[in-house]
C-alpha cells in the first residue's frame, strides 16, 4: 500500500516583482509536506533566467523539500541548456522537467531541440543521475495530430528517459481516466500525476481553456455563470470543486495530485486542510 504523490508547482515571480513574493507564496504553504514543488521557467521577455535555480535552492535549503526545476526547450541551444543545467547542479537540485515550451511571437526557435523529447535525451545523457520529469496532455495537446500520436509522442519522452509524467490541467476527471488508460496501454508505466488548478477567476479559466485546451465542463459553466461576477463566492466554489475532483482522482486510486498553486497559498492551504486526510495510504489498498 502507498500513499499516492502529491506535489506543487510555483512560478517565478516578475522580474520587477517585490523580492519577498516568492517567500510569501512558499511560507504560505508550510507544512503542506509536499512531495516536491516545482518551478516552472520562463521564456518571456519579462522572465529571468536565473529564477528557477534560485527558487529551487531556497525551496530545498530553506524549506527543506525536493525541488524540480522545468527547462524549456526551442529556444535554447547547447550551451544555454548546459548552463541552465549547471546552474540547477550548483543550487542543488536533482530532478529536471524539460518542456518544449510555447511558441512566443517574432521569436525565431533555436532549431537545436525541437521536442521535448529532444532535450529530455540530452538531458539524460549530459547528467545521467538527475531524475526526469515530462509533461502529458489529457484531453491532447492543442497542436498534436491526433490523441493517438500525442501518446506516441509521450511514449517517446519515457523512452528517452522522463521516469515521471505530470499532466496539464483538467477539470473533468473521466477525460484524465480515459486518458491514463490509453498511455498505459500503450506502455507507459511510470507514475503520471494529475495536474489541478483551482479554479480563482473567470478570464484565468477562459485563458486556460484557449491556450490549454482544457474543456470547460457543464458543471464549471454553471459555477462560472452563477458566481463570476462575485469573487469571494467564485473561489470558494473553486475550493470546494477542486476538492471534490480530488477526491474523485484519488478514489480510482492514481499516483498523485499536482496542484498549480498560482503562487495562491490561501487557496492551497484551504484544498489541502480538505484533502489531506485522503492521503494516507493509496490506491494498492
Ligand atoms: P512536446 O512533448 O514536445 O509536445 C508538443 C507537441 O509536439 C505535441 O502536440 C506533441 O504531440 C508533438 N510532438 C512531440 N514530439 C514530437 C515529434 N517527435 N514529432 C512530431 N511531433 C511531436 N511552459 C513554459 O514555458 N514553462 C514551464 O515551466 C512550463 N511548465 C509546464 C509544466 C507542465 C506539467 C505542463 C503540462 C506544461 C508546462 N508548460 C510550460 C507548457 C508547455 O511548454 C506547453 O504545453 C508546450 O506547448 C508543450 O510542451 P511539451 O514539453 O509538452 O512539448
Amino acid at each position: 500500500m502507498h500513499r499516492p504523490i502529491f506535489s506543487l508547482e510555483v512560478f517565478p515571480p516578475k522580474r520587477n516583482a517585490a523580492v519577498g513574493t516568492i517567500y510569501d507564496t512558499l511560507d504560505g504553504m508550510e507544512g503542506l509536506k509536499p512531495d516536491f514543488i516545482s518551478v516552472t521557467y520562463g521564456t518571456g521577455r519579462q522572465a529571468d533566467r536565473t529564477a528557477t535555480a534560485r527558487i529551487c535552492r531556497t525551496i530545498l535549503q530553506e524549506y527543506g523539500i525536493p525541488a524540480v526545476a522545468h527547462l524549456t526547450a526551442q529556444y535554447a541551444d547547447r550551451q544555454v541548456v548546459d548552463a541552465a543545467l549547471d546552474m540547477f547542479e550548483r543550487a542543488g537540485v536533482t530532478a529536471v522537467l524539460p518542456l518544449r515550451g510555447d511558441a512566443i511571437e517574432g521569436r525565431r526557435p533555436a532549431g537545436v531541440f525541437k521536442h521535448a523529447s529532444d532535450l529530455i535525451a540530452y538531458v539524460h545523457a549530459a547528467k545521467p543521475d538527475m531524475a526526469i520529469f515530462a509533461a502529458c496532455y489529457p484531453e491532447t495537446h492543442p497542436e498534436a495530430v491526433s490523441p493517438e500520436s500525442d501518446v506516441r509522442y509521450l511514449k517517446a519522452k519515457v523512452d528517452a528517459g522522463a521516469g515521471h509524467l505530470i499532466s496539464q490541467l483538467f477539470y473533468d476527471n473521466a477525460q484524465f481516466l480515459t486518458f491514463l488508460d490509453h498511455a498505459r496501454a500503450a506502455g507507459i508505466n511510470v507514475p503520471i500525476e494529475a495536474g489541478i488548478m483551482p479554479i480563482t477567476r473567470v478570464g484565468q479559466v477562459r485563458r486556460m481553456s484557449d491556450t490549454c485546451g482544457s474543456r470547460i465542463p457543464p458543471a464549471v459553466e454553471r459555477i462560472l455563470d452563477k458566481w463570476g461576477n462575485d469573487a469571494e463566492a467564485l473561489r470558494e466554489a473553486g475550493i470546494i470543486y477542486a476538492s471534490e475532483q480530488i477526491a474523485g482522482l484519488l478514489a480510482e486510486g492514481v499516483d498523485g495530485i499536482h496542484l498549480y498553486s498560482m503562487n495562491q497559498p490561501v487557496v492551497i492551504r484551504r484544498i489541502w486542510r480538505n484533502i489531506a486526510p485522503l492521503f494516507v495510504g493509496g490506491a494498492a489498498a
